[in-house]
């Protein structure tokens, strides 16, 4: 500003000396004047091409704001120069910062879209700002079109209109989903999370699967606890009988051997649980451990054998089949009990008069079959899909009366799963049911293949 002062004063000295030199001191008079208007005019021009700059960066900074790191250049020279130069980094430096924020946004809104959760941007009248595509797909929203809309005219669904209205967002709301069947049911569940000055954060969650294991577990629970109850109070009513009655020995004999079949029927319902969770919880077999068909169907049929004659029907035509020796790879442990399970169900459920046929082959493609077929009652096709769930049972009275748990096929189907083989199941009322199993050619080895070329 000082240095202004003195060139605006030297500019004025100028004018006054040459006008003096002119015509004396009238002229010197005038030199000053005219000096005074022509600095006035110069910095005139210098303001109107600094407001020309001026509109000039406005109208870049609208339409391209990328271009004003290199356009235009600010007029330069004296004050005014300088005051341009300034505004000109500062703008520089304002749309650099806005570029990194605007970056930033994307990349927060792109890691927000790849949440698998429904994320929605409520504004304080509860119209929606943005959501991501998971919420969009949850709720049926278009994140494009439905912006500024209502949430709650959006999400007809009177639970999350009664959540909404009753403004207590403490703990989630649990409605259908949109593509909810009753063949594939789908559950969402919703939660309001207030933030900033009134606006909310509405969080979708699909728990479709947690709320079926959730269904399971209380089934399961339940199911466990009627099958317990049932023997025990047949247990205390004997106990009790015993203690309050004098019985003749033959009764007291009598009453013991029903007591022993419920502590039986107990024991087995017990190990079969601990089968199932032993299953669950250990880690998937490897190819390492190997078992021989040959022994695993020996075993099968000693206890085929056994379980006939103890339900006597030893009149049960059982026959045993191997095609090939075998190998297989797995946990010989619950490799055998998949097959017996399987066999124990047919000497089970097929009559005294009936047959049933155990084989093993091996197949083109290397893998193998193991298969039961019987002539029992058969089982309708409705209750095939549901054969494998815990305690689900066609005949409950005849699974009971042969001492089935409702865990067999369960732990059946575990068995295959871990082993990555294939249960099917065919069966036909009146004409009877077929089993198999069949193991993948990567757990199959023939027995007499020679060493080198099951290496190879
Ligand atoms: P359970 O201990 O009751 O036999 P499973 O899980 O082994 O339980 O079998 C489930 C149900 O499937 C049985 O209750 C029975 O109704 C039916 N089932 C299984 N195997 C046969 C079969 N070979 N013939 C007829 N019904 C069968």
């Amino acid at each position: 500003m000082f240095t202004r002062g003195l060139v605006f004063l030297a500019f004025l000295v100028l004018g006054g000396f040459v006008g003096w030199l002119l015509a004396a001191w009238p002229g010197a008079v005038v030199g000053v004047v005219l000096a005074a208007l022509l600095a006035f005019y110069l910095d005139t021009l210098r303001l109107v091409r600094l407001q020309n700059w001026l509109m000039r960066l406005q109208s870049i900074e609208q339409d391209d704001p990328a271009r004003i790191q290199v356009l235009p250049e600010a007029p330069a020279g004296g004050l005014l120069g300088e005051i341009a130069d300034r505004m000109h980094r500062l703008l520089r430096w304002r749309i650099q910062a806005q570029r990194e924020s605007k970056l930033q946004l994307q990349e927060m809104l792109a890691a927000i879209q790849a949440s698998p959760n429904g994320v929605i941007l409520l504004d304080a009248q509860g119209r929606i700002e943005w959501c991501n595509q998971t919420a969009a797909g949850h709720l049926g929203l278009d994140a494009a079109r439905d912006v500024r809309q209502h949430v709650a005219h959006l999400i007809r669904d009177p639970l999350f209109n009664a959540y909404v209205a009753a403004a207590d967002f403490s703990a989630p709301v649990s409605i259908a989903g949109r593509q909810n069947t009753p063949s594939r049911p789908v559950r969402l569940s919703l939660q309001v999370h207030p933030y900033g000055e009134g606006q909310r954060l509405l969080l979708s969650r699909d728990v479709t699967l947690i709320e079926q294991a959730e269904a399971m577990r209380r089934d399961f629970v339940a199911n466990v606890s009627h099958e317990l109850r049932t023997p025990l109070t047949v247990l205390s009513g004997f106990v009790e009988t015993l203690q309050t009655l004098e019985l003749p020995p033959q009764d007291v004999r009598r009453y013991l051997d029903l007591m022993a079949a419920q502590s039986n029927r107990m024991q087995t319902l017990v190990s079969d649980l601990l089968t199932l969770s032993r299953l669950e919880g250990s880690p998937p077999p490897t190819l390492n451990d190997k078992v021989g068909v040959d022994a695993l169907l020996s075993q099968c049929e000693i206890d085929a054998r056994a379980l006939s004659s103890l339900l006597g029907r030893s009149e049960q035509t059982i026959e045993f089949v191997q095609d090939a020796p075998a190998d297989l790879c797995g946990v010989a442990t619950e490799l055998q009990s998949a097959l017996s399970n399987l066999v124990s169900n047919a000497i089970r459920y097929t009559p005294a008069q009936g047959r049933v046929s155990v084989s093993w082959k091996l197949l083109a493609d290397g893998s193998g079959e193991f298969s039961v077929q019987d002539n029992g009652p058969g089982i309708a096709a409705e209750h095939l899909p549901r054969l494998t769930e815990r305690f689900y049972r066609v005949d409950r009275s005849r699974s009971r009366d042969s001492g089935g748990t409702g865990l067999g096929l369960a732990i059946v189907k575990h068995v295959v799963q871990r082993h990555g083989a294939v249960l099917h199941i065919e069966s036909e009322p009146g004409r009877g049911s077929h089993f198999s199993i069949v193991f993948p050619a990567s757990r199959v080895h023939r027995a007499d293949t020679p060493a080198e070329l099951k290496a190879a």
